[in-house]
């Protein structure tokens, strides 16, 4: 039998018949193509490439996105494509959410059309792999600060600069490399092939174990005039793609938080302590239904906040507002899933301590909880607290 989310408040009529069919799916895949294998990918600290093709074939790449081959999907049905996959892995979920909001949605954006033909259809269909480098090793929460720069040539520009914590760095050929120009904040499509660029993998990580994290290191790098995105200048650019991403994420973390909660709920059904399941313990219970409760309350922050994607009402403070909540509270699941599970669930033979790992690095990406708490903040006081 496929996976069964839980859905309290009987949510599944809100959505359209082509969300539905999409989510169910993505939902197959996940349970067919990425649940048999993952666990090994996490634990060997490798990212499952042959996935791939596949989720380019189902059009996940950039699947909100019209034309050049993308798909062309209601905001809310990327949000449950989202979903699915994070049920899946953290990681390969953000693999998605760079290749699609963070590197094809401001070419589809701001790129020329030139640009577009080059890069959107091959990255749809998985053919080119694409990686954001906004953070450095010295400006995380503040990307504006960023040391990388890019000056003018004959040709085109040389750039300058390290970038860090890049998803998907080595296995990219194109990077879109956030740096200033004459002290503004511009993209650069730069090809990895290029001269002057390395990507280092960083090992190491407790967290997104199956996902490509790099270094990107320009030295002197030339690139020609064609890489520079055309459309958009400023701290917008990147913050722009910040918000499609962090969209995904809302969602993704449902996802991460019901599969931590079916484990929680079959193990506590099944396990059984002085001669009755644990399930039947009124403790075991209250944190059965804290995990029902708070899905509950995160699938309807989110169920709204595509329709007002859908409607172009949406603004990046109630976006931070569901990243925040959702985010904290499929962290909070998994780690009391991990508890109901005892010393089970410090094993690799069930899923919930990958994704109580996992999460602590989408905790911290794409704005970490705290920088969302001063977005929201600065939205409802009109008060910069950064
Ligand atoms: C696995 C992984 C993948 C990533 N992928 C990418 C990627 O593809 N591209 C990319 O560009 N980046 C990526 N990142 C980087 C990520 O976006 C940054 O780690 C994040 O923005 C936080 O920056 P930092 O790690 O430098 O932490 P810091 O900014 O140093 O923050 C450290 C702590 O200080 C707090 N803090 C900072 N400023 C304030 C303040 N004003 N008030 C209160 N508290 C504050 C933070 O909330 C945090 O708790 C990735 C990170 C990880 C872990």
């Amino acid at each position: 039998m496929g996976f069964q989310a839980l859905d309290y408040y009987a949510l599944d009529d809100q959505f359209t018949h082509e969300e539905r069919m999409v989510r169910d799916t993505v939902r197959e895949v996940v349970t067919s193509r990425v649940m048999p294998t993952i666990g090994k990918h996490w634990a060997e600290g490798t990212f499952p490439h042959e996935l791939i093709p596949v989720f380019g074939e189902l059009g996940l790449l950039g699947p909100s996105l019209t034309g050049y081959g993308c798909a062309g999907t209601s905001p809310t049905a990327y949000g449950l494509i989202c979903q699915e996959l994070e049920r899946g892995d953290s990681g390969i979920r953000s693999f998605c959410s760079v290749q699609g909001s963070l590197v094809m949605y401001p070419i589809w954006a701001f790129g020329s059309e030139e640009q577009k033909q080059r890069y959107l259809p091959e990255m749809a269909a998985g053919r080119a792999i694409g990686c954001f480098g906004l953070t450095e090793p010295d400006f995380g929460s503040n990307p504006s600060g960023m040391l990388t720069s890019a000056t003018k040539t004959a040709g085109g520009y040389r750039l300058r600069g390290t970038k860090r914590w890049i998803t998907n760095g080595s296995i990219a050929q194109v990077a879109l490399v956030w740096a200033k120009l004459d002290g503004v904040v511009r993209g650069f499509l730069v090809p990895t092939n290029s001269k002057g660029f390395t990507a280092r993998d960083i090992h190491g990580k407790w967290s997104l174990r199956a996902s490509v994290t790099s270094e990107l290191i320009l030295e002197d790098c030339e690139v020609g005039e064609d890489a520079l995105l055309p459309g958009v200048s400023g701290m917008r650019g990147p913050l722009s793609c910040l918000s499609q991403a962090r969209f995904g994420i809302c969602y993704g973390a449902i996802g991460a938080a019901l599969a931590c909660y079916d484990e929680a709920l079959s193990y506590a059904k099944d396990r059984v302590q002085f001669s009755r399941p644990i399930a039947g313990y009124q403790l075991v219970q209250r944190k059965l239904v804290d995990m029902v409760e708070e899905i509950t309350k995160a699938q309807l922050l989110c169920l709204r906040l595509g329709r007002l994607k859908e409607q172009d009402k949406i603004t990046p403070g109630q976006i931070s507002l569901a990243k925040r909540n959702n985010v904290a509270m499929a962290r909070d699941i998994a780690r009391d899933a991990r508890d109901i599970l005892g010393a089970n669930g410090v094993t690799h033979d069930y899923q919930c301590g990958r994704h109580m790992l996992n999460l602590e690095s989408v905790f911290t990406y794409e704005g970490t909880h705290d920088i969302h708490t001063l977005i929201i903040g600065a939205s409802v006081t009109g008060i910069d607290a950064f």
